[in-house]
């Protein structure tokens, strides 16, 4: 069964311990946020620096495996149409909005989203940590640490697959930034399996 996000929103839901999670970006250059947490404790999570520390890399693909901040696997990236995501960013929220657009009425982002669809599984704001930001294209200055937040490079039908290597919660969003989205907000699309 094909799930849709609409834009400018999130989701959460369970997955299963050798379940797949496919995303999908239906229209192209569209950014999907990922957390993951254990299921059995809500204090073990995905963990940006354990994963980037342990595979040396900051550009993840297929076999790579996601770590949480107990070092055990969470995800595994097991098809993957695009190549390009980003592990250093935090959630897109209220302050990323009044920050660096300006925005006086901001929009609640990502991490609004996240929290939201979270709550219901007893996760707190304070307990979001970096996503895995899926199609997200965010290139680095080798000499000068620069990063840009660039369109994304995937097409209409791109997607990535997941294989759960524990009994997770997980949540996902339709990115709500202009500049991580080439400037337009389109919906996500998800599938278990
Ligand atoms: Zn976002």
């Amino acid at each position: 069964m094909l799930h849709e996000i609409p834009p400018r929103s999130g989701a959460a839901f369970t997955l299963d311990k050798g379940q797949r999670l496919t995303v999908i970006d239906p229209q192209g250059e569209q950014v999907s946020d990922l957390l993951a947490f254990a299921r059995h404790d809500i204090d073990e999570v995905i963990s940006s620096g354990r994963t980037l520390d342990y595979l040396s890399r900051i550009f993840l693909t297929v076999p790579d495996p996601l770590y949480s901040n107990r070092s055990n696997i969470m995800l595994r990236i097991v098809t993957d149409t695009v190549g390009r995501h980003d592990f250093l960013l935090t959630p897109c929220s209220k302050d990323t909005f009044r920050i660096i657009y300006g925005d006086t009425e901001p929009h609640q982002g990502c991490f609004g989203n996240l929290a939201e669809a979270l709550a219901p599984f007893g996760i707190v704001p304070d307990r979001i940590p970096v996503a895995f930001n899926l199609f997200m294209n965010v290139p680095v200055d080798g000499t000068t640490g620069e990063l840009k937040v660039l369109p994304p490079l995937s097409k209409a039908g791109d997607h990535i697959v997941l294989e759960a290597e524990m009994d997770l919660i997980i949540g996902l969003t339709a990115c709500s930034a202009l500049q991580s989205n080439n400037g337009s907000f389109k919906p996500i699309h998800y599938r278990i399996d």
